[in-house]
């Protein structure tokens, strides 16, 4: 089960890719992590990484991420 505080190492561990959905065109898309990881580390935050998320549809920055 995903926890609340389950960090960017948590997703490479298990090889799972993070799904960012958009609120702005509904659209839903995955997010390899690594990139993320080299960014921002291992221990951040999951639902913090949506902060820095644009959408490539709509340029919109209201997502949600899920994994
Ligand atoms: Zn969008």
């Amino acid at each position: 089960m995903p926890r609340e505080d389950a960090c960017l190492s948590s997703l490479s561990k298990h090889g799972l890719k993070l799904m960012v959905y958009c609120l702005g065109c509904k659209r839903s898309s995955e997010v390899d992590p690594r990139p993320l990881i080299e960014k921002y580390g291992h221990s951040y935050p999951i639902q913090r990484v949506q902060r820095h998320l644009k959408c490539v549809e709509c340029g919109g920055r209201k997502a949600t991420v899920y994994w």
